[in-house]
């Protein structure tokens, strides 16, 4: 299959509607990342999304709508309160909520869950998509499952080319990370997977919040997520990363020594570094992750698969407090890693 890269324009547009409408896959941008997107009422289009992915088929997949009144219809209940107050305060955007799934949802969207995860994203384009395809947009990342999620249309190709008849070039993605999932069928919304929207700012509109425990730490043997996407070793370059975590003079100074150690042991090393501190790396071949947590978002998936494509196998990795968004990062960070982290 030939993959077509083209702009969003009016013309792009109508024909990936069609597209979608006839059971086929586009890739298209939003504010979080490239999504992959079929038609989510019809179970075969939904199929050919876990076929081009290589996703395993109990990862259940985010629904697109492009406005509020395309939720009803989606769900089997009024939302509750706090759902409501999430939804006036962060929809359209980079959030997601979990809600009991109607009937009209194919269960090869939700992976036989009882339950939908609905999005209302930010980014005309997408919106401009599901719009053209008058159906709501089932999509998860743009990525074959297992690599790091695509944030700009040469990304998607890269992963894509020749699975997909049709990528929407928007640009670089705002956001950089996936949207923050949040289960709202209690009374307190649980974060299943951190993202642009805080706990922080979940916990100023609601009055509470709970992360779930799966966020920052492995999975025990056998345990089933409340997230299935959490089981799976995601995000992930090719060579093996490494997260060095202290305050920042024994981190630059342990991130030194083991990347001179890995080149001595005849390894191609790289550093993925906070900008202030890639002076203090001298002649050592590193790439800066940004100034702060919300660059590190913006830039982590780009630079892993940079670390790819520089055949880096050994990569050691500065952290960010896991507060405010610096959770999603670390929650990213620390599953790319195999959650190999090394405390100095
Ligand atoms: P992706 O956007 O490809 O990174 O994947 C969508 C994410 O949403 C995965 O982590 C899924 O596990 C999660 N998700 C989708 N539907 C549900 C659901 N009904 N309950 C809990 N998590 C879900
Ligand atoms: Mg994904």
């Amino acid at each position: 299959m030939q993959t077509e890269l083209l702009p969003v324009t009016p013309e792009s547009l109508a024909r990936a509607g069609s597209l979608i409408r006839a059971g086929a896959l586009v890739a298209f941008p939003t504010e979080t990342v490239y999504g992959l997107g079929a038609n989510a009422l019809d179970a075969d289009a939904v199929g050919r999304i876990f076929a081009a992915k290589g996703r395993p088929g109990d990862n259940p997949l985010i629904v697109h709508i492009s406005a509020p009144d395309q939720l009803p219809p989606l769900i089997a209940s009024d939302p509750s309160p706090a759902a409501k107050a999430l939804m006036a305060a962060c929809w359209p955007g980079p959030m997601t909520l979990i809600f009991p799934k109607s009937p009209a949802v194919p269960e090869a969207v939700t992976a036989g869950l009882s339950t939908v995860a609905v999005r209302y994203p930010g980014h005309p384009s997408a919106r401009a998509l599901i719009d053209a395809a008058r159906r709501p947009i089932a999509a998860p990342s743009a990525n074959r499952s297992g690599r790091p999620s695509p944030t700009t249309a040469r990304h998607v190709m890269e992963d894509m080319e020749g699975r997909i008849p049709l990528i929407l070039d928007g640009g670089p993605c705002a956001v950089g990370l996936e949207s923050t999932v949040i289960d709202v069928t209690g009374d307190t919304p649980r974060v299943l997977r951190p993202g642009g929207v805080t706990p922080e700012r979940i916990a100023e509109i609601c009055g509470g919040v709970a992360v779930d425990d799966a966020v920052l730490r492995p999975l025990k043997a056998g345990e089933r997520p409340r997230s299935p996407g959490m089981k799976y070793r995601h995000y992930a370059p090719t060579g093996a990363l490494t997260i060095v975590r202290g305050e920042p003079d024994a981190v630059i100074d342990r991130i030194r020594r083991l990347y001179d150690d890995a080149l001595e042991a005849g390894s191609r090393p790289l550093i993925l570094a906070l900008e202030g501190h890639i002076p203090a790396y001298g002649d050592r071949r590193a790439l800066s992750l940004g100034p702060d947590a919300a660059a590190m978002a913006h830039a982590i998936f780009a630079r892993l698969r940079d670390a790819d494509a520089l055949n880096a196998d050994a990569i050691f990795s500065e952290a960010t407090d896991a507060t405010g968004v610096g959770l999603a990062v670390m929650n990213r960070l620390e599953r790319a890693a195999g959650f190999h982290v090394v405390e100095v």
